[in-house]
């Protein structure tokens, strides 16, 4: 089953239970306390703490999110996007518990030619919380395997919004691959042989104290219950494909594929060259879908993340032996392979690509200048006391552009460590010595070449047209 059906059949199913089902919002979050919309729920915050009616009690979405908390997981571990697609439904004061676990479980369990997913109901796990006998009792009545229901505590299973407000117990939905994936026990045993694929959380408590969530106080029941949900459509995907890890799927797997044919090397041969193969699909999906919801690379928030994203990609596709500029190839397939589920793409795609191009051209050239450099810094920290000098990560940046991530990311890569606290002294130094520069240049200035210009600015301006403008001063 493709990724757009599997996406298609959930908004179906919601819909077909009442549901209104809103396109996704985009990555830009409206929080702004976070750069990325992160969950499904994000755009519905206004409608689960009431302070907005929403347009209907039952609501549906396939949101578009990145998580950069992950970016070190991903390609190691089966189950971790920066860019993801998390589906979801919600209720607002309306359907609760019961609904939501029965509505999660016959989506699941229907069989795939009567519009579900077809999971077989012995592979399924779940997780509650403690004090949620009520949820196991449902779960069971469900017809679950009473020893596939495992009890956590607040640490995983209790949801707040970080602050003082809704929070509840949440269920989540576990699929079993198999013995050779991992030891038994359930989810509390193993989390990859157990992958996680639903999270139900159950909003009907107000608290507060939430500083420490093992010391967190309920304050009494809300008057309007929520259901929010969130199922990884990434995740849904592969296990309905029969592929061992997200990164295979059909709307990512095409990137791997020109990978090799740009490295010359095969996926599946060696397990430390996999997992670049896997963080460069990963990573061009993520830039493409970020870029075109309308950020650019830059040296602040979202854009230093993109910029993060293309420059790993560019490294990990020289770590797999490609010198040459890669994008050209790869952003071209990773939009073929996403643009059945947003056509949108075609519309920012020129644009789109000519920025990652450009950003790809300028890395290369930094790389290229302070490679060498590294190289040597980095066998003298070899044969020295295993890490590279602060000077001499100070001069990569200073010299050759290097940011300070690439030279602790490269040099982490060959077993050395980078004096970071020297390098951040030695920055703070420079950045005292300019302001200081700064300062003097600004008191011995000759302002008077500024005199004609602002004569210019001072005389009067004949409004003559959109075309021509005249000044009297000319
Ligand atoms: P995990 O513990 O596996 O990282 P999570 O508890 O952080 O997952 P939730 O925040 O509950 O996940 O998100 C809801 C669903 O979204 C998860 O059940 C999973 O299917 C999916 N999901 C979460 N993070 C990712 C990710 N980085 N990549 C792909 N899917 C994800």
């Amino acid at each position: 089953m493709r990724t757009s059906e599997i996406a298609k059949r959930y908004l179906n199913y919601f819909e077909q239970h009442d549901h209104l089902v809103v396109p996704s919002a985009s990555l830009i979050s409206p929080n702004p306390t976070t750069l990325f919309t992160i969950a499904g729920m994000v755009p519905f915050i206004p409608y689960l703490l009431g302070e907005q009616t929403p347009p209907r009690s039952r609501m549906a979405s396939n949101q578009k999110c990145v998580r950069t908390l992950d970016i070190d997981e991903v390609g190691k571990t089966t189950r971790h996007g920066t860019f993801f697609q998390m589906l979801g439904n919600f209720s607002f004061g309306d359907y609760f518990k019961e609904e939501a676990i029965h509505y999660a479980w016959q989506l699941l369990t229907t069989a795939q030619e009567q519009g579900g997913y077809g999971f077989d109901p012995e592979k399924l796990w779940i997780t509650t919380f403690t004090d949620d006998e009520e949820a196991r009792s449902i779960w069971r009545n469900e017809g679950i395997d009473p020893e596939h229901i495992q009890i956590m505590g607040m640490e995983d299973n209790f949801w707040t919004t970080g602050g003082p407000g809704p929070g509840g117990p949440c269920s989540e939905i576990y699929v079993d691959r198999g013995p050779e994936f991992g030891k038994e026990g359930g989810p509390i045993a193993d989390e990859n042989r157990y992958i996680e694929i639903w999270d139900l959380v159950f909003e009907n408590y107000e608290v507060d104290n939430v500083q420490s969530k093992t010391d967190l106080h309920i304050v009494g029941e809300l008057e309007h219950k929520n259901i929010d949900t969130g199922a990884g459509l990434e995740r849904l995907a592969y296990l309905l494909q029969g592929k061992n890890n997200i990164y295979e799927i059909d709307e990512v797997f095409p990137v791997i594929e020109a990978a090799q044919r740009l490295s010359g090397r095969m996926y599946g041969d060696d397990e430390a060259m996999d997992v670049k193969f896997r963080v460069v699909a990963d990573h061009v999906r993520s830039a493409l879908m970020i870029m075109s919801d309308g950020v650019r690379p830059s040296n602040t928030g979202r854009g230093y993340v993109l910029r993060r994203l293309l420059r790993r990609t560019v490294k990990a596709m020289r770590e797999l032996g490609v010198q040459e500029a890669v994008m050209p190839t790869l952003l071209p397939v990773s939009k073929a392979a996403m643009e059945a589920s947003y056509p949108e793409l075609n519309e920012t795609f020129h644009e789109v690509s000519e920025s990652a191009y450009g950003e790809e051209d300028a890395f290369l050239r930094t790389l290229s200048a302070g490679t060498e450099i590294l190289d040597v810094a980095v066998n003298k920290a070899k044969q020295g006391n295993g890490t590279v000098s602060g000077a001499d990560a100070f001069k990569l940046h200073d010299t050759y552009g290097f940011p300070i991530e690439l030279t602790l990311e490269m040099a982490a890569d060959q077993g050395v460590k980078v004096d970071e606290a020297k390098f951040r002294e030695l920055m703070a130094e420079q950045k005292s010595r300019a302001r200081q520069d700064a300062l003097k240049k600004r008191h011995n200035v000759d302002l008077s070449v500024y005199d004609d210009f602002k004569k210019t600015l001072e005389a009067p301006i004949d409004f003559l047209g959109y075309t021509q403008m005249s000044s009297r001063a000319r």
